[in-house]
């Protein structure tokens, strides 16, 4: 079964125009798809697509680089944060920041959502960027949750050793994956070999949406074969790494019971 662990319906770029087509497409193909978001309006449509497909499931995060739109609102993060399935896509990256008037509110505001999923037991989708990978990581670490995914880890490959150690899931994928050039496979070839294969697990993120669009279930399958190339072994043993990871995940969580009945079947 394809399970994107991570993939953006909706963000401050929104498209009318491609997202109906990904949701026929990930119902028709019953692809488990969480929902990223990225701010409050984002999951308000997230919560919205969830309802189009019974494979969608919809994650609540605000990005960092919002942070300061959002600094006088964080008991609000904080309510929503209870009532979510799961959390994403929240993290640090000062450099990447267009706003940069969001840097001093960014790890305030990550804390807040990591002291609700240490409080809940909530999955967390992270993004640490630019040179805030171990940073991103120590503070990770100083909080009593090990449901953390580091998505599409950009830090020195070396650290991976200390992720698998900690038992965080590494998530890597994209809708370009089968575009890559030789640098960018070096790249991440360094990487996706070094993670655990108890703690990989598999993503899209965001969708093409020029003339380039294709939809998750083209998509998928050529991220699969990229990575099983990556880890000299097949699509199918990646496909089902990633299914036994994702339940792992998932655990016993009562929220999440209706996704693992899916997974199960
Ligand atoms: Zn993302």
């Amino acid at each position: 079964m394809y399970i994107d662990t991570h993939l953006h319906l909706c963000n401050r770029w929104c498209d009318d125009i491609h997202r109906p087509k990904a949701i026929t497409d990930i119902d028709k193909n019953k692809i488990v798809t969480w929902a990223q978001s990225w701010d409050i309006p984002s999951y308000m449509g997230a919560l919205e697509y969830s309802k189009e497909s019974k494979y969608i499931f919809p994650a609540f995060g605000v990005l960092p680089w919002e942070a300061f739109d959002y600094k006088d609102r964080f008991d609000e993060i904080a309510k929503l944060c209870k009532d979510a399935l799961m959390l994403g896509e929240i993290g640090w990256d000062e450099r990447n920041a267009q706003d940069k008037r969001s840097i001093p509110y960014q790890v305030p505001m990550l804390e807040v959502f990591l002291e609700a999923a240490e409080k809940y037991n909530l999955i967390m989708n992270l993004h640490f960027r630019g040179g805030l990978e171990r940073d991103g990581f120590e503070l990770l670490k100083s909080y009593d949750s090990k449901k953390a995914i580091i998505h599409s880890y950009s830090g020195p490959p070396e650290m991976i050793k200390e992720i698998n150690e900690q038992g965080f899931y590494v998530s890597y994928g994209s809708s370009k994956f089968d575009k890559l050039n030789k640098a960018q496979t070096g790249y991440y070839r360094n990487r996706i070999t070094e993670v655990h294969e108890d703690l990989l697990i598999i993503e899209i993120d965001v969708l093409q949406r020029d003339e380039e669009f294709r939809p998750p279930s083209v998509v998928f399958p050529k991220i699969l074969k990229i990575i099983a190339d990556m880890r000299k072994t097949t699509p199918e043993e990646i496909e089902a790494m990633n299914q036994r990871n994702v339940l792992r995940l998932i655990g016993d969580d009562p929220k999440l019971e209706v996704m693992r009945k899916i997974l199960d079947q």
